[in-house]
């Protein structure tokens, strides 16, 4: 009996011990400053979406997540980068058509060009009969722009007829082309009256494309393959501006190589722990500063229903409202997500809070809200004080400003807080989609 028991208190002791220092090895300010010295520095000039510099941030993290162990972005959720590819970059294409004219005959009769829009990513399209397009009627009462995505994106072609009560917002549509993936399908909007036997529509625009990737590592579940976890943050930030006292970079130290630098560690972490029965899955998006493509493109490629949850993270380098060990979580009432994160966390010390500036629908500025919107309980942990945060979107959010072993405090804090998520034990309650804005 003795022996045993001592050979368990052993291993217990090693055990316990080993997991002090392996989280004290892997998230430490060290590292921190390490990573952030990288992705704030100079030469990565504010890493704008489309800039070379974003590109070598993109190449820093994957470096990053090959380091850690990760395994490469799923290829069936990587369809652009071609078959068998093996990268952590999820490649996706943003389309900008720029209408050029278009001609529209309805029974004969030539319609007024502004009462037609045509949604599409190609140069020329004509649109009749012939050419397989269905005809929809949008009547009175729905929202227009919610469903006009619809029929965007069924990757079906439509001849939507728009009921003539939309007429005040109806030219607004031509908005939905500001910026969109490649569609294989084109959407003709005709405000009218009238229900045409006959139509013919060719429409012309130029088209510019521009690449774009996000960079995402997985590390598979061991029992729970099919359920997610999402650990994730932006990379891009605002590029160069105007020359403040002689500096014109906005390194985004805080916004977001904070939220990075955390992906990044807590990589590193769960991949050392080699416990989780969900896969995780680390997701570092472009484009959140101009549109919020990538985690558009990311939430397309999975059923949501699949995510249990979703820890976004902007925006932790500096001391919270409340002092120390302490963050807020946006649309906390939403879930019951911080909750349970509470719960983990109980005797550290450490306070998740409500976000105390819901008036600035925090919630709904990040990336976040895209799998929000699609049920996920999706919220996004951060610190940064929004009615007085000094260097927020300044040439001034440097590595300095930083509090970084405060940072490295709130990581392992989130580390620890989605510990029961991590091992399926606890699954948050799903965000109330008709219940947002
Ligand atoms: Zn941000």
């Amino acid at each position: 009996m003795k022996k045993i028991t001592t050979t368990w208190l052993l291993l217990f002791v090693t055990t316990f011990l080993f997991a002090q220092t392996s989280t004290e090895q892997i998230i430490n300010t060290k590292e921190v400053e390490r990573i952030e010295r990288v992705l704030a520095a100079d030469d990565m000039k504010g890493r704008r979406v489309f800039s070379p510099e974003i590109d070598k941030a993109a190449d820093f993290i994957a470096s990053e997540f090959k380091a850690a162990g990760l395994q490469t972005c799923p290829p069936d959720w990587n369809k652009q980068a071609g078959n068998n590819s093996s990268t952590y970059r999820q490649e996706f294409t943003i389309v900008s058509p720029r209408f050029k004219g278009l001609t529209a005959v309805f029974d004969g009769q030539t319609e007024d060009a502004k009462n037609v829009v045509v949604v599409t990513t190609q140069p020329s399209i004509t649109a009749d009969e012939k050419a397989g397009y269905e005809k929809a009627k949008l009547a009175a009462g729905a929202n227009l722009f919610a469903e006009a995505q619809k029929y965007i994106r069924s990757g079906k072609n439509y001849l939507v007829l728009v009921d003539t009560s939309y007429s005040k917002n109806f030219a607004r549509l031509a908005l939905l082309k500001r910026g969109m993936f490649a569609m294989s399908n084109s959407v003709v909007f005709v405000l009218t009256t009238k229900d045409p036997a006959t139509y013919k529509v060719e429409a012309e625009h130029d088209i510019t494309e521009q690449k774009l990737a996000n960079v995402v590592g997985v590390l598979p579940g061991k029992s729970k393959k099919d359920e997610y976890v999402i650990f994730s943050g932006h990379y891009d930030h605002i590029g160069i501006g105007k020359p403040v006292d002689g500096d014109s970079i906005f390194n985004g130290a805080n916004d977001d190589a904070a939220g990075i630098t955390a992906v990044i560690l807590l990589a590193k972490y769960y991949k050392a722990l080699n416990n989780n029965e969900r896969t995780i899955i680390f997701a570092t998006f472009t484009a959140e500063e101009s549109g919020g493509y990538g985690a558009q493109y990311f939430s397309r490629q999975f059923d949501p229903a699949k995510v249990a949850a979703m820890f976004n993270i902007e925006m932790i380098g500096t001391e919270s409202k409340w002092g120390k060990n302490s963050a807020y979580i946006t649309g906390y009432e939403k879930t019951d997500m911080g909750a349970i994160m509470q719960k983990n966390l109980a005797g550290t010390g450490f306070t998740f809070h409500p976000d105390p500036y819901t008036d600035q629908n925090l919630f709904y500025r990040s990336d976040n809200a895209t799998l929000a919107r699609l049920g996920v309980p999706a919220h996004t942990i951060s610190t940064s004080k929004m009615d007085s945060e000094p260097n927020y979107h300044k040439v001034s959010d440097e590595v300095e400003t930083l509090d970084l072993d405060n940072m490295t405090m709130i990581i392992k804090s989130i580390a620890l807080s989605a510990r029961s998520i991590v091992s399926g034990k606890d699954s948050p309650t799903r965000v109330k989609v008709d219940e947002l804005r």
